[in-house]
């Protein structure tokens, strides 16, 4: 590999080379999203510094605004209808929510299952918010690595966490070490073979340049997971909840208009009420809604939208991971028959 020098490190998870997308910019920090050309996953190229992550999620990504809030415990109730019976047939013990947010998530599943649930969430608004609201919960950390490795956990949930990461081998690791024998992940993310994003990346609604650093896809192999020690259980594409993307189909319809008013603008001149409509509801769109409003009628609007289209949009992916014990592990390595050794960290 004479030309190794500036040749891309390759796919974490199958090891392929990959090709950039688009720009990231994270607090001011510069990098590229590549996308593998064997599984579809992207990640950042390359790697930010965890220090300057960790300080960016401790004080600027929440800020404990009503919308963020009402949004979380919005969230939640999606969550929760996902994984129930995922969380229901794991082995009995505490669970462990990683990125909790506001602990809405957190709090359910304790009311739910009757079980101790620990929570690892970094920003110290979120934090103050938990102690305050969900006493009962306890804050075991500001991330994984922070933790003991103690083998307690039966689960350890995240829910749209894995995004925000960007090299996700070093985090399995350490969430295996807290997991007990055939204990599980439970994760949702977006999901980077998702039609839209495949279309076109840089106008996906979940592309979140100023925030999101990974895309896992549900093409990466199975060994990959195997090498590490778990066997996976489920992997599918969902429906996102609508709340992630208020205001889209206003959004679309401002696009629309753009489109109509710039290119084919002939089209809607011989109509012009209707474009003078177009061009209200597009300012609207623009002015008037918060990107991430939570205005409940909006809310309304988005869910009886999603619901008359089927659900078509499969954005979000939805994986578990049950930990294999010691011996299982041992023969699953031996399966895979020490695949590459690019993926180490
Ligand atoms: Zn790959």
């Amino acid at each position: 590999m004479e030309q190794s020098k500036n040749v891309d490190k390759g796919c974490e998870f199958c090891g392929a080379a990959r090709v950039r997308l688009y720009g990231v910019n994270l607090g001011g920090i510069r990098r590229q999203m590549a996308r593998c050309s064997g599984c579809g996953s992207c990640q950042v190229d390359s790697p930010i510094d965890e220090a300057e992550i960790e300080t960016y999620y401790r004080d600027a990504y929440f800020g404990r605004a009503k919308w963020q809030v009402e949004k979380c415990e919005v969230l939640a109730g999606d969550y929760w209808r996902k994984i129930r019976r995922i969380v229901g047939s794991t082995n009995p013990g505490p669970i462990l929510e990683v990125g909790a947010g506001y602990g809405f998530l957190a709090e359910r599943l304790r009311i739910s299952t009757g079980r101790r649930v620990d929570v690892v969430e970094p920003s110290d608004d979120c934090c103050a918010f938990i102690r305050d609201r969900f006493p009962e919960l306890k804050i075991a950390g500001s991330s994984v690595n922070a933790l003991v490795s103690g083998q307690e956990y039966a689960a350890v949930v995240c829910f749209h966490v894995l995004e925000h990461l960007q090299e996700l081998t070093a985090w399995l690791r350490s969430v295996a070490s807290l997991l007990q024998d055939g204990g599980r992940v439970v994760a949702l993310t977006p999901n980077a073979m998702a039609g839209g994003f495949l279309k076109d990346p840089v106008r996906w609604l979940w592309v979140g340049a100023d925030q999101h650093l990974q895309f896992l896809s549900p093409e990466i192999p199975n060994r990959y997971f195997e090498e590490l020690g778990f066997r996976v259980t489920h992997c599918a594409a969902t429906t996102p909840c609508y709340i992630h993307f208020p205001s889209r189909w206003l959004q679309e319809l401002s696009d629309v208009g753009d489109g109509l008013e710039h290119g084919r603008g002939t089209v809607l001149d011989q109509v012009l009420p209707v474009k003078r409509l177009v061009r209200r509801l597009r300012m609207f769109a623009r002015n008037r809604l918060q990107p991430n409003s939570s205005a409940s009628w909006l809310l309304k609007v988005e869910c009886c939208i999603d619901r008359l289209r089927g659900g078509q949009d499969r954005d979000e992916l939805l994986l578990c991971l049950q930990r294999e014990g010691s011996g299982s592990a041992e023969r699953l390595r031996a399966r895979c028959g020490g695949v590459n050794s690019k993926r180490n960290v």
